[in-house]
Parts: C-alpha cells; structure tokens; sequence
C-alpha cells in the first residue's frame, strides 16, 4: 500500500495539479492531506473540489479553520489575514461546510496525522528544533506521526534512549528501533528555499518514506494570485520557495 501524504496546498492549483500527476506515476493507492488547503492563493475552491474527490482522509490546517470561522487570525500576519479574508468572498458555502466538518487530529492505520503539533493541534505551535520534537514525542504513542505547517520537509527521530535526531535525507526506511516525526512540506507554497512542491509517499509494504520535489508553472500561479488582487509578496515568495 502506498499512502500519498500532501499538506499546505494553500489554493495553488498548478502545484497541486502537478503534485498529483507525480503521485499518480507512483501509483499511490490512497491520499491524507494535512491541511491548509486554502489561504495565501488564487483558486480555494477548485483546489478543495479536487481533495474531497481524491483525498479519503484529512485534518484541517490552522487556514482551513480561519476561513470557516474556527481559528482566530488576528495572530496572522498581515498578507494572511488578507488572503483569508479574500478567500471568504469567493469560497462556496458547501466548502465552508466542509472544511467545518474536518477533524484536527486523525489516528489511521496505527499513524498519527495533524497539520502542527499532537500536543495541542488547536494552538497551531510548530515543530522547528529538536527541543519542539522531543516535547512533541511525549504526547503521542504512534510508530509515525506525520505534520505539516512549517512548509519545511523535515524528519526527527528519537530511539529507546530517548535520543533525538533529525534529518532532511529524501528516502529513508523506517526501522522499528525509533519513532518517526515527519513533516511532509508544502505543496503550494515550500519555505525551505527550494520553490519546487514538496510530498511524501509513504510504502508499507517496505516501510520506506520518500520525499519528492516536482516542478509546477509557478507563472501560471503568480498571475492569478495579481489578478485577484491578493497581496503581491503571495505571488514573489513562491519563485524563491520562502
Ligand atoms: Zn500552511
């Protein structure tokens, strides 16, 4: 079996598309998307459209909850809180619906999967250094956990000594001596400095985690965040993937 595992879609159509078609060559068998799949760009409906079509498990994101009235924004910064607020002039009620509907943290075939942390995924804290993980780590019993919301593909690892690691290694099998916190990067909008989307595909049979970089027509994208009116800095950062 492999798992699709997709996070921060952020309404960029192009890099979803893209995304998919890769995944589709890998012949992925079912997709969990670890949220935010509206905020920041141009096409919030077209972009949930196509997860409920494919997606058979999600959590939501701290801008899935914002756009639907269950997360307060008034901590986001500024081009955010305009994007959401642009995003609830456009989005159809039935996707308010849905994105109301989506738990925050989903425990399925023995994984965990939450956008920020198992702590508390309501505070939306974020997992960055060692010291995040190894308080992280204690909240939850699961081999894997897998996140997103950094936007930064990232792996930590602690063993039986209660020792912590991390890694950016792009393919890696998973052993039975360590748990496994793994953040799956941004589809629609990396900050790790690379503009290219970022997923993981997840092989049980091997046990083995894989992260893939796919190129998408960032142009494309960027028009239509202009065109919409959307803060121009939206459209900048993607071609610098920051
Ligand atoms: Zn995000």
């Amino acid at each position: 079996m492999k798992f699709g595992i997709i996070s921060d879609i952020h309404s960029n159509l192009e890099a979803l598309q893209a995304v998919l078609d890769s995944a589709r060559k890998q012949y992925v068998d079912e997709y969990i998307c670890l949220g935010d799949i509206v905020g920041y760009g141009a096409n919030p409906n077209e972009c949930i459209d196509i997860i409920r079509n494919l997606a058979v498990k999600f959590v939501a994101g701290n801008h899935d909850f914002g756009v639907c009235g269950l997360a307060n924004i008034a901590h986001f910064n500024d081009a955010a809180i305009k994007a959401i607020e642009w995003t609830k002039t456009v989005i159809v009620p039935e996707h308010i619906a849905f994105l109301k509907s989506v738990p925050l943290l989903l425990n399925h075939n023995n994984k965990l999967f939450v956008h920020a942390t198992p702590s508390y995924p309501d505070s939306w804290a974020y997992i960055l250094s060692m010291n995040d993980a190894i308080r992280e780590f204690g909240f939850f019993d699961n081999w894997l956990c897998f996140v997103g919301h950094s936007h930064q593909p990232v792996t930590f690892t602690i063993n039986r000594d209660h020792k912590i690691g991390s890694s950016i290694e792009n393919s890696f099998v998973c052993t039975e001596k360590k748990r496994y916190i793994i953040n799956a990067g941004s589809v629609g909008q990396p900050r790790d400095g690379n503009p290219e989307s970022s997923y993981i595909i997840f092989d049980t049979a091997l046990n083995k985690i894989t992260f893939f970089r796919i190129p998408y027509d960032i142009k494309m994208c960027q028009e239509k965040i202009i065109k919409a009116g959307l803060p121009p800095f939206l459209a900048q950062r993607l071609e610098i993937g920051r």
